[in-house]
C-alpha cells in the first residue's frame, strides 16, 4: 500500500497531515497526488467524503513557491464549504510559509479588501464574491499558477457557470487546473475542454454511487404525518446526531419549531438566515450542542461533519444526483451511516428514478414499529405506493422526464447588486424555485 512518505510530500506537510491521524492515503489520494505533483490537470469524479479536499491541497502546498500572489484560488459554490475547505488548507499547510484568505459574500467586503491588498498566497472563494473583487480590481489573477473548482457540477447547478468563465479567462493560460465534480454533465465536460489541458480523467466512483457504509430506509407515510413520524424515529433510533433535509426554507424553519416544541435539540440551516446564524448552527451542530440540523440542500455539499449518524429525507430530493450528495452527509470517510426518506405518495416519481439508478437492492422499505398509521392506510410496497398513486391521478413515468430534465434547467439570474453574496443567495432561490416548481408542476403534487 502507498504512504504518503511514497508520494514524496514535503517533510513540513507529511508532519501536518501525522497530526490530523492520516495513516495512509485514500484512494482519490493516492490516484490524484502523484499526477498533480507532476503538474496535470486533473478532472476529478469523486463523490463526498472520499479525502477530496487533501487530494488536492497537499500536492498544491508541495508545488508553491515564494512568488508574486496569489497563486492558487480555489472556488466552490457555497460559503460554508469554502470556510471548510481554507480550514483545511491552514490545517495542512500550518508548517508552510503561505498565508490563505477566505473570499465570500453576504459579509462586509472591507476586510477581504484589506486582507488582498496586503498579498494571500491561496485564495479560496466563491465565485460571485470573488468577481466582484475582480471588477473592483482589489486582486488580480494573473499570478494564479494552480486553480481548483470543488463541487463543480453544483456551480453549474447554482448558475456560475460563466462567473467560472470568467475567472479561468482572468487567469494565465500557464496554469494547473483541477476540477471535482460528483457528477459530470455535459456542461461540466466542455468548461473542462474549453480551459483545461490534456486533464487527466480520475474516476473515484460511478457519478451516482453512494458510499457502502450506508444504510437506506424508505418509510412510507402520508405527508400530514411525517412530523409526527419523524419525531419518532429521531427518539426510537440510535440516532447520535441528525441532518434532516427540507424542501424549502420555510419548510426547514417549520420543521425546526415543531421538533423544539417537541424538546429535541435542534438548529437550522439554509440561505435566508445571515452568515453569522449559518456560521453559529453550523458550529452547534458541529460540536454536538445541537442533535439535529434542519437544513435545505444548502447542506448537501461538501460539508465534512464527521458524526453524523443519521440522514433523513423529510422531503425526496428533486433527483438522484441530490439524494447522494444528501446521503454522503453520513458515513463518511469509509464509515457507517443511516439515510432515510420519509415518502409520501406523491414522491413516488422520485423515488422511481432512486430506483432506477441505484437500484431496489439498495433500498429498504420499512414502517416504523408502533408508529399509528391508522389515520391513513398503511402502504408497504412500492408497487401498492404506485397503484395508490396512480388511484390519486399521478402522472404516468413517461410524462416526466425526472432528473434530466430538473438539471437541464437554468437558473435564470437576477440584477447584478454590488454585495454579491445577496446575488449568490438568490441565484440558488431561483435556481431551486425554478426547479422544484418544474417537478411539482408536472408530478401535480401538493
Ligand atoms: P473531504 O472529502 O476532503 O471532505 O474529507 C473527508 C474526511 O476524510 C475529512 O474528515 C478528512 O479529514 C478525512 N481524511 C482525508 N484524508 C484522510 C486520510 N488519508 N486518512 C484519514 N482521514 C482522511
Amino acid at each position: 500500500m502507498q504512504s504518503f512518505e511514497t508520494l514524496g510530500l514535503k517533510p513540513e506537510i507529511l508532519r501536518a497531515i501525522k497530526e490530523k491521524n492520516y495513516d495512509n492515503p485514500m484512494p482519490i489520494q493516492a490516484k490524484t497526488i502523484p499526477a498533480t505533483l507532476e503538474g496535470r490537470d486533473l478532472v476529478g469524479c469523486a463523490q463526498t467524503g472520499t479525502g477530496k479536499t487533501a487530494a488536492f491541497m497537499l500536492p498544491i502546498l508541495h508545488q508553491l513557491t515564494k512568488q508574486a500572489r496569489p497563486q492558487v484560488v480555489v472556488v466552490a459554490p457555497t460559503r460554508e464549504l469554502a470556510i471548510q475547505i481554507e480550514d483545511n488548507v491552514r490545517g495542512y499547510g500550518k508548517y508552510l510559509p503561505f498565508t490563505s484568505a477566505l473570499i465570500y459574500g453576504g459579509v462586509n467586503i472591507e476586510p477581504q479588501i484589506k486582507a488582498l491588498r496586503k498579498g494571500v498566497d491561496i485564495l479560496v472563494a466563491t465565485p460571485g464574491r470573488l468577481l466582484d473583487h475582480m471588477r473592483r480590481r482589489n486582486v488580480s489573477l494573473k499570478s494564479v499558477r494552480h486553480l481548483v473548482l470543488d463541487e463543480a457540477d453544483r456551480m453549474l447547478d447554482m448558475g456560475f457557470i460563466r462567473d467560472l468563465q470568467q475567472i479561468m479567462s482572468d487567469m494565465p493560460k500557464q496554469r494547473q487546473t483541477l476540477l471535482f465534480s460528483a457528477t459530470m454533465p455535459p456542461e461540466i465536460q466542455r468548461l473542462a475542454k474549453r480551459f483545461m489541458t490534456n486533464a487527466l480523467e480520475i474516476n473515484i466512483s460511478p457519478p451516482t454511487a453512494v458510499a457502502e457504509g450506508i444504510t437506506h430506509r424508505i418509510y412510507p407515510v402520508p405527508h400530514s404525518l411525517k412530523k409526527q413520524l419523524l419525531v419518532d424515529l429521531l427518539r426510537d433510533e440510535p440516532v447520535d446526531s441528525a441532518l434532516v433535509f427540507t424542501r424549502t426554507r420555510r419548510g426547514a424553519d417549520n420543521l425546526a419549531r415543531y421538533l423544539e416544541r417537541k424538546n429535541i435539540s435542534v438548529t437550522r440551516l439554509h440561505s435566508d438566515r445571515t452568515q453569522g446564524q449559518r456560521q453559529q448552527a453550523l458550529n452547534g451542530f458541529r460540536s454536538g450542542k445541537f442533535k439535529i440540523l434542519v437544513a435545505t440542500d444548502i447542506a448537501a455539499r461538501g460539508l465534512d461533519i464527521p458524526q453524523v449518524s443519521h440522514v433523513v429525507n423529510y422531503n425526496l430530493p428533486e433527483c438522484v444526483d441530490d439524494y447522494v450528495h444528501r446521503a454522503g452527509r453520513t458515513a463518511r470517510a469509509e464509515g457507517t451511516g443511516f439515510a432515510f426518506c420519509l415518502m409520501a405518495p406523491e414522491e413516488i416519481d422520485l423515488y422511481n428514478d432512486l430506483e432506477t439508478k441505484l437500484g431496489r437492492e439498495l433500498l429498504t422499505w420499512v414502517s416504523h414499529p408502533g408508529f399509528d398509521y391508522t389515520k391513513e392506510p398503511k402502504m408497504t410496497s412500492p408497487s401498492e405506493y404506485r397503484q395508490q398513486h396512480a388511484r390519486r391521478g399521478g402522472p404516468s413515468r413517461g410524462r416526466r422526464s425526472g432528473a434530466s430534465s430538473a438539471r437541464s434547467s437554468k437558473p435564470s439570474r437576477l440584477s447584478i447588486r454590488s454585495d454579491s453574496g445577496r446575488k449568490e443567495e438568490q441565484a440558488v432561490t431561483e435556481s431551486s424555485t425554478a426547479r422544484y416548481g418544474r417537478i411539482r408542476r408536472v408530478a401535480g403534487s401538493r
